[in-house]
């Protein structure tokens, strides 16, 4: 049986192509594809081959050249920057490669910052942002700043952040591109846990097989194309992820 569930990304043509001077880059060349709730989805080819460009589109940082992206029945590439900003801030969590924190700021604190633009207030926050860090392994880590914490330790700030708002769709661009080997299995396996979890949809970019195998959904990319997807049935939380988690109460 595959999976059933509604699509939450639906995407028609899409190209995207650069210009710079005189020079075009078809980065982008003709992208159909349907992401279904409860995916995890990755988007995996090699270097230059588009995978971040059709993520930027797929989550409204960019905006196509011509083509359609639908995202829960709304067409994103219609969309002003505020109607799009706004369309991030309640349907998008972002986990980035470099991890993207706020130097200046604790990591609870930076955990707390898509809360602080939903309008939850102070105690709530503070109780979903400590639960968030809690689960990734972080509690004793909660007054310390990015500079004062491992890459590993970072990454996983990011994943509470991207995470603690409850988003339905979590977008990441090559999430463990800096870590090392036993941490992007922990990452990846965090990550993968809370998607199956709350059944919302994951949208990984990587060039790593290793990473791909985490994937219900693997979307071959190659200069600007697809060239082969695999589909299996989204696997239930304990045969995806192994460990045991806390993840129960969130
Ligand atoms: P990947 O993430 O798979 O490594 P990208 O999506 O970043 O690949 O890039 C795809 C192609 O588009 C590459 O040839 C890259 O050089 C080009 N490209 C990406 N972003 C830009 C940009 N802002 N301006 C011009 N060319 C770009
Ligand atoms: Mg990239």
């Amino acid at each position: 049986m595959s999976n059933t569930n509604p699509p939450v990304i639906s995407v028609k043509n899409l190209k995207k192509v650069y210009t710079i001077g005189t020079e075009r880059v078809m980065a982008l060349n003709g992208v159909d594809l349907t992401i279904r709730r409860g995916e995890i989805c990755c988007l995996f080819g090699p270097s230059g081959s588009g995978k971040s460009t059709l993520l930027n589109m797929l989550a409204g940082l960019e905006k196509p050249t011509t083509g359609e992206i639908l995202i829960n029945g709304q067409r994103i590439d219609k969309m002003n920057e505020s109607q799009l900003a706004e369309f991030r801030r309640t349907n998008f969590g972002f986990v980035f490669q470099s991890y993207n924190l706020l130097p200046t700021l604790t990591a609870l604190e930076n955990v707390e910052m898509p809360l602080i633009f939903r309008g939850t207030d102070h105690a709530l926050r503070q109780k979903m942002a400590m639960q968030m860090l809690q689960y990734v392994g972080l509690k004793d880590r909660i007054r310390h700043k990015p500079t004062q914490m491992s890459g590993g330790q970072q990454q996983r700030v990011g994943i509470a952040r991207a995470f603690v708002a409850r988003p339905p769709i979590i977008f990441a661009d090559e999430p463990t591109g800096n870590l090392d080997t036993h941490t992007t299995f922990e990452v990846m396996d965090m990550m993968s846990r809370m998607v199956k979890k709350r059944n919302s949809t994951m949208i990984i970019v990587t060039h790593d097989n290793e990473i791909a195998e985490y994937g219900d959904h693997i979307i071959k990319i190659r200069d600007g194309r697809i060239i082969e997807e695999t589909r299996r049935d989204p696997q239930p939380p304990e045969l995806a992820v192994p460990a045991a988690g806390q993840a129960d109460s969130l």
